[in-house]
């Protein structure tokens, strides 16, 4: 793969890589396009990484179905599938591990610990391997986003960092490769998440600026869901990943939800056009 890509960058193409685990949905679509439209080459790695899950997580059962993805790939046109092993990323030899800093302990990284030390190793890893000159990730994904481009800083890594709209559902639920595990009564609540956000976002919008008073908002909307239990809602800075004093366009509105065993986290930035 890195012999591929440094011949694609010293031709004089551009590549952009799309980071991904696999289990391909319309979200994984968006930024596969966006890619496509941005490089001459595109690259989706597969790579369901074990650094990133917990010892309690879902690693061994999390969706493999690679057939799947493959053709799904290759009706949007990509130049490369990396879809290495775990012995590939990891061999016995490897020792290197990232430490994300303060960034990576709050929000999901509380909650996860370990998880952003995991995702930020592997993305190292892949930039190597695959040379992008822009790399795509979800803005579903927010706290990702933000270490991915302060790792990118602090390394001074030549990569450009494209953060991509969340895709939804007709109901407002984020695209999410976990959302199959949903039963149905599990999947009727979820919207309220969305709700929340958009409920949140219509505050800011008409003038409330205090951030205890929109997270308040959430998390009432939130309570009234049967069968929900919150893990976080918060008013953060869209760079420090601190509460403001005052939330203002572009904090953002992060929560983190628990629907059973299914943990679904989603977003919304405050004073967006289109929330
Ligand atoms: P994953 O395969 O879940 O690790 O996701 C790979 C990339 O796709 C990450 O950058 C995610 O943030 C992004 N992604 C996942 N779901 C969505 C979505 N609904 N909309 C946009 N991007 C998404």
């Amino acid at each position: 793969m890195q012999e591929q890509a440094i011949a694609w960058r010293h031709a004089g193409d551009d590549i952009g890589v799309v980071p991904t685990m696999g289990a391909l949905h319309a979200g994984h679509d968006s930024l596969v396009a966006r890619a496509r439209r941005e490089n001459r080459r595109v690259i989706v790695s597969i790579f369901v990484n074990p650094a990133q899950f917990g010892p309690n997580e879902d690693f061994d059962k999390y969706p493999r179905p690679f057939d799947q993805d493959r053709n799904r790939l290759d009706a949007l046109g990509v130049d490369a599938i990396f879809h290495p092993s775990v012995d590939q990323i990891y061999p016995p030899a490897f020792k290197t591990r990232l430490d994300p800093g303060p960034l990576g302990d709050v929000l999901e990284g509380r909650s996860r610990p370990g998880h952003f030390a995991g995702v930020l190793t592997v993305v190292l890893k892949l930039f190597s391997l695959t040379q992008p000159k822009r790399a795509y990730f979800g803005q579903k994904d927010f706290q990702q986003v933000v270490l991915v481009r302060q790792m990118v800083r602090d390394f001074a890594l030549p990569v450009r960092i494209v953060a991509v709209p969340t895709v939804r559902e007709a109901d407002g639920l984020a695209i999410s490769s976990r959302n199959v595990y949903l039963n149905p009564t599990q999947r009727q609540t979820a919207p309220v998440i969305h709700q929340a956000l958009t409920q949140v976002a219509g505050a800011f919008t008409a003038g409330e600026t205090e951030p205890a008073r929109l997270e308040g908002l959430a998390r009432e909307r939130l309570a009234a869901a049967h069968g929900l239990t919150l893990d976080y809602v918060s008013v953060v800075d869209e760079t420090t990943l601190r509460r403001p004093e005052r939330a203002i366009p572009g904090s953002v509105l992060v929560v983190a939800v628990k629907l059973g065993s299914i943990r679904l986290i989603d977003n919304v930035v405050l004073g967006a056009e289109r929330p």
